[in-house]
């Protein structure tokens, strides 16, 4: 049982969902539930090689050679990156590194500085 919400227009009871909207039939109104998504997205928890939650903006150290994709350039082994931005997707952090420029990591490659 999907636990329907009321209209937040009339707030009618008699609701209905069609994919990701929810339609009322006494107002016509029609909505999703975006806020929601957000939230459970505010939940995604990225955790650095020991286990440390990382935030948008952390410094971390590279922990192993990291090969740069398309080029025979090597991130080294403590290599600072200053102010990550965590992202969604296999490579969970989005970076500048000096050097080579934008760049994407994964986070169990990586430590909180
Ligand atoms: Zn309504």
């Amino acid at each position: 049982m999907v636990d329907l919400p009321n209209c937040p227009k009339c707030n009618s009871a008699y609701t209905y969902q069609d994919g990701s909207l929810f339609i009322c039939p006494e107002c016509a109104h029609e909505w999703t539930l975006a806020a929601e998504a957000e939230h459970s997205e505010d939940k995604r928890i990225i955790k650095d090689a020991n286990g440390n939650v990382l935030n948008d903006g952390d410094t971390v150290t590279v922990i192993k050679d990291l090969k740069v994709t398309g080029s025979s350039s090597v991130i080294k082994i403590g290599t600072k990156v200053k102010n990550i931005r965590l992202i969604d997707g296999d490579h969970d952090i989005d970076c500048k590194i000096d050097g080579f420029g934008a760049m994407k990591l994964k986070s169990q490659f990586v430590k909180k500085a």
